[in-house]
């Protein structure tokens, strides 16, 4: 079995189609899926998709790009959530300093409220970052030495320093759909010290699909790709990389059970 760690099933791209989406998904041996929160207006739908189908698991968070919105989220709306069965994580949070849609320093509260929320519950931390590394792992550090917390850098695009550091810190790190493609060598090279262990697959669905479906719109059952990208990054069998990486899915996100 193949988990899709990280996907938007809410998006409008799925709004035709979503049942046919994730029977496809399951049908490709992805029998988990974990839908992601970005704002905390889309919850209900979320909890919704998550609560209507078996296997699917959703977060509670705000995305970097969305922190400036309204006013920051608080650690204890985030917590507020949690309470139900099939949230297990929180966020996606982070630092995007690529597109800058928020403030930094409104994004760097907002991070902080999740690592609170994420510290208190025990849930995993989701973390989108981009172009923001030294304040991500700044952050991090002088997180967990406040108090300890489990996270997932998400949809890894950064440098061999983040990934290291996020690893000592007992991170995990999520792949996406870009390391399948043919310019992403630096993000494979950054992997090399990764212990696969350490290692989940995801889509981002409905963005980011892998080759061979570059350009079209991303599904869970694509995750197949990534995970076959990383047996052959690490040489071994897919279908030993997907027990690893499934396994791997359920010890961080200790909370779904099927
Ligand atoms: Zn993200
Ligand atoms: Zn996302």
């Amino acid at each position: 079995m193949l988990v899709d760690s990280h996907c938007h099933l809410n998006f409008p791209d799925f709004k035709d189609d979503i049942d046919d989406v994730i029977a496809r998904a399951k049908a490709a041996g992805v029998g988990v899926m974990q839908t992601i929160c970005t704002e905390m207006e889309e919850f209900d739908d979320i909890y919704a998709i998550s609560e209507r189908n078996e296997g699917v698991f959703c977060s509670a968070g705000v995305h970097p790009n969305d922190s400036g919105k309204q006013k920051v989220v608080s650690a204890h709306d985030l917590i507020a959530k949690t309470s139900k069965k099939k949230v297990i994580g929180i966020g996606e949070t982070g630092l995007d300093y690529h597109y800058e849609y928020s403030d930094r320093e409104l994004q760097k509260q907002s991070l902080i409220e999740h690592i609170k929320a994420a510290r208190e519950t025990g849930l995993p931390l989701i973390v989108h970052t981009r172009d923001a590394e030294d304040d991500t792992i700044n952050i991090l550090n002088e997180e967990i030495s406040n108090g300890n917390f489990k996270f997932l850098i998400h949809c890894f695009t950064s440098t061999k320093q983040l990934a290291d550091e996020s690893i000592k810190l007992g991170g995990y790190i999520s792949l996406s759909g870009i390391i399948t493609f043919k310019n992403a060598q630096s993000i494979r090279d950054a992997l090399t010290d990764v212990p696969l262990e350490r290692i989940l697959v995801e889509t981002d669905s409905p963005f980011l699909a892998p080759i061979p479906y570059r350009g079209k719109r991303n599904e869970p059952s694509y995750v197949v790709q990534v995970n076959k990208a990383l047996a052959g990054l690490k040489g071994i069998s897919e279908e030993e990389c997907s027990r690893i990486t499934t396994d791997n899915f359920f010890r961080l996100f200790n909370k779904a059970k099927l």
